[in-house]
């Protein structure tokens, strides 16, 4: 599986990693299995949340990593409304309880809240000082929230911002990439899919993604992916629990699209120019 170093900590971390959101309503059999099937394929960049299934979701990756926790790049995150600086300390430790191990390799602010972002930047690095995250990052967070962020961190600390990226919601592209790249910020997108709402065959997109895709012998979602990740310092973070689609996702990694391939697909899902930051 292809790396890229996450930021500014340079941990190599696999293009395509794995969601976890909803999987509290998949059946945990296959979920699991999926998770395991990524893990197996090189997607060991595993994403999750305390909100995730109320924390159901966390318990399910923590057997699903269970033994081989060194090999996992793992991820979750604070909600806002626990974002304090002794409730960031109390969520994150509630989640590594959950996840079953001693540390977290980065831990996110879910998107930006109610509480002075000083409090919780102090409670990220108090974190790392204890050794029970590696490193911290944001979500959701547009350039002004992230001005915000290095104004009070110093640069060098933020390591990544996650944030929705699909084909047809590149917005991120404008303002948001730019920003992360000058910081060396390792820019992660969800939904990579649009959370299910895929381009139909049909639409006029949808025609252009599936006569590019059979013209490269991959699926309109590997191709969906690839295109995704062709700005290297940009990771995807796909969710499926189902093991097929789990291993049709990890394929794309690979791919290298052409300059004319990666022109009609922008033609086809237009970059929206001037737009604040979409989010789920
Ligand atoms: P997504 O990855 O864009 O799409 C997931 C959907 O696509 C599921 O319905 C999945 O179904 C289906 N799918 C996956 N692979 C497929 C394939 N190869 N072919 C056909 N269908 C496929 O949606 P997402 O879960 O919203 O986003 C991904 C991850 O990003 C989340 O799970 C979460 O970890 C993170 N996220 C973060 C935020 C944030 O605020 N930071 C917000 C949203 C998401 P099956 O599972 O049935 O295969």
């Amino acid at each position: 599986m292809q790396t890229r170093g996450f930021g500014w900590t340079g941990v190599p971390v696999p293009v395509i990693g794995q969601g976890t959101w909803k999987m509290e309503g998949d059946s945990p059999v296959e979920a699991l299995a999926a998770l395991q099937a990524g893990l197996d394929a090189g997607m060991t960049h595993v994403d999750t949340a305390e909100l995730y299934g109320g924390g159901r979701v966390e318990s399910l990756v923590a057997r699903a990593i269970a033994g081989r926790r060194e090999s996992v790049f793992l991820v979750s995150k604070v909600m806002p409304n626990h974002a304090s600086r002794s409730g960031t300390v109390k969520a994150c430790e509630a989640s590594l309880q959950r996840l079953g191990t001693d540390h977290l390799d980065c831990y996110l602010l879910h998107w930006p809240g109610p509480h002075p972002l000083e409090e919780t930047l102090a409670a990220f690095e108090q974190l790392v000082e204890e050794g029970k995250i590696r490193s911290w990052g944001v979500s959701n967070f547009d350039v002004d929230d992230l001005e915000e962020a290095l104004q009070i961190a110093g640069p060098g600390r933020i390591a990544c911002n996650q944030v929705l990226y699909h084909l047809r919601s590149r917005d991120i592209e404008d303002r948001v990439v730019p920003w992360c790249v000058k910081h060396d910020v390792v820019v992660v997108g969800y939904s990579p899919f649009g959370s299910g709402d895929f381009p139909q065959p049909q639409s006029k997109g949808g025609k252009v993604l599936g006569d590019v895709a059979r013209a490269h012998g991959v699926t309109p979602h590997q191709l969906a992916l690839a295109f995704l990740v062709r700005d290297p310092h940009v990771l995807a973070i796909p969710k499926s629990a189902k093991v097929a689609r789990v291993r049709e996702n990890a394929g794309a990694a690979g791919l290298k699209l052409g300059r004319d391939e990666v022109a009609r697909l922008e033609e086809a899902f237009p970059l929206r120019r001037g737009r604040a930051l979409s989010t789920l």
